[in-house]
């Protein structure tokens, strides 16, 4: 069954959170600094009261199942919320549904022993601390298998040993979870564990944080860590041993396609935008509008934009369909591999009919654009999602008749007259 409408008790939701973003939480963008810095008190002054409204509204942390204080709405009514929020760099906080917190929290969620639960959990759920991801090393990001850093036992503990590179907001976080080898003789998949490590413990620092496309230091937060001699309690390791690739799944299926949720709203914004500026802007011989130049970057942006959400609300039907991000994998690497592209196409175009002032900083568009590309590489990059996705095709592809295959006509005829013979020979003897 097919439906495309929304219901109309969500809907009313929705239309709040529409409103409440623009006029409550966009501003916040222009005036606050790090949504991560849970130091900041004027911030959070500013934000607790804004959180309560979305509590008020049952919106809080609306991608976690309800026993965790969630709503357990699923992933097509999350891709609804999230195609707002995504307007916003302060809204994922104010809601409660941040990357990578989120991500981190549905681990703990799944895998965490209670006492994990209580200590790290709860806190970030409650929206009282932050949290980091540590899996890319500065020598291998696309293929785990490459990592390096190496987690040993030691009595009761484990030690790990090091480096990460693209850690986001460590300086900010209050704890970390870390990929380390602990098997280094097991088959590839089975070699690394998951950790928690608190941002306090002795060895952990950080060498520099690095920042994207021309962000100033102070705003560079993709920390190269050093693990030296980090030394954790056994009961941090979170889930089994062995398991950190089945455990980083869990997560990063939802993170990709949670990122494309909010892409969406940046599409949007960029598109609005060059709406204004077609309708607004003339030249000699007219307003940009009624140029047909102007007019197939509209018509083309309108028709990437709405493909790519129809892929993503499929996908997000799908993996409440079968409530397991593996059996969508297809699914969710296509979204993936269409994101950057069509986000890049719509901004491109946007930038290039605002002229000189779309490339200006005082425009959001080069962001825009830098962020096209950091969704064609965070989460693993484009090329090593498009493989599977066309492994899978081809191993679900029958061959056909080996000289010429099933498309070619002159045998598809012969087939064809084979195949109404008896029907056509009584035709004729009947007429
Ligand atoms: C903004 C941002 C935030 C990030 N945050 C985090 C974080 O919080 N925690 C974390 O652990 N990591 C984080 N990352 C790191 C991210 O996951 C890695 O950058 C990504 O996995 C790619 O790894 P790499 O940079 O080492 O690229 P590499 O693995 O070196 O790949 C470089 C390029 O080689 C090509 N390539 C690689 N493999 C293949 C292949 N199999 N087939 C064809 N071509 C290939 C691709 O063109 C690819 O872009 C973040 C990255 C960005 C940009």
């Amino acid at each position: 069954m097919w439906d495309f409408e929304t219901e109309p008790d969500y809907q009313e939701k929705l239309d709040w959170v529409d409103a409440f973003v623009r006029e409550e939480i966009e501003p916040l963008d222009l005036v606050l600094g790090d949504p991560y810095d849970k130091s900041d008190e004027t911030a959070r002054r500013l934000v607790r009261p804004l959180q309560q409204q979305v509590r008020d509204q049952g919106l809080w942390a609306a991608h976690l199942r309800p026993e965790l204080g969630g709503q357990g709405y699923g992933q097509v009514r999350l891709a609804l919320l999230n195609e707002l929020l995504g307007r916003s760099r302060w809204a994922p906080t104010v809601f409660g549904c941040q990357a990578p917190d989120s991500g981190n929290a549905e681990i703990l969620a799944h895998f965490g022993t209670d006492g994990q639960k209580q200590r790290y959990l709860q806190p970030l759920l409650d929206g009282e601390i932050s949290s980091c991801y540590s899996m890319t090393e500065p020598q291998a990001g696309a293929d785990p298998t490459l990592f390096t850093t190496r987690a040993v036992a030691d009595g009761d503990d484990w030690v790990i040993e090091g480096e990460k590179w693209f850690s986001s907001n460590a300086r900010h976080a209050s704890f970390l979870i870390v990929m380390a080898v602990t098997d280094p003789d097991a088959a590839p998949h089975d070699r690394m564990s998951m950790f928690i490590v608190p941002r306090e413990t002795p060895g952990l620092t950080i060498v520099r944080d690095a920042g994207v496309g021309t962000e100033s230091p102070e705003h560079s937060s993709h920390a190269y860590l050093r693990y030296d001699g980090v030394r954790v309690p056994g009961d941090h390791l979170l889930g089994e041993r062995g398991r950190a690739f089945a455990i980083a799944q869990t997560r990063l299926g939802g993170g990709r396609i949670h990122h494309g949720m909010r892409t969406i709203a940046q599409m949007r914004r960029a598109f609005d935008l060059m709406l204004e500026r077609a309708v607004s802007r003339s030249t000699r011989t007219g307003r940009l509008a009624d140029m047909q130049s102007t007019q197939d970057k509209v018509a083309e942006s309108w028709i990437d934009l709405e493909q790519f959400r129809l892929l993503l609300l499929r996908t997000a039907w799908l993996i409440d369909r079968h409530q397991d991000y593996r059996s969508v994998r297809r699914d969710i690497a296509a979204v993936k591999v269409v994101m950057p592209r069509v986000y890049h196409d719509v901004v491109q175009r946007a930038m290039q009919l605002h002229g000189a002032l779309g490339i200006s900083n005082e425009m959001p568009f080069s962001a825009m654009m830098v962020d096209a590309q950091v969704m064609a590489i965070a989460d693993g990059p484009t090329e090593v999602h498009r493989q599977p996705l066309a492994r899978q095709l081809l191993r679900e592809a029958e061959p056909g008749e080996p000289l010429f295959g099933s498309g070619h006509l002159p045998s598809r005829a012969d087939a064809a007259r084979a195949h109404v013979a008896a029907r056509l020979e009584h035709l004729v003897a009947n007429a």
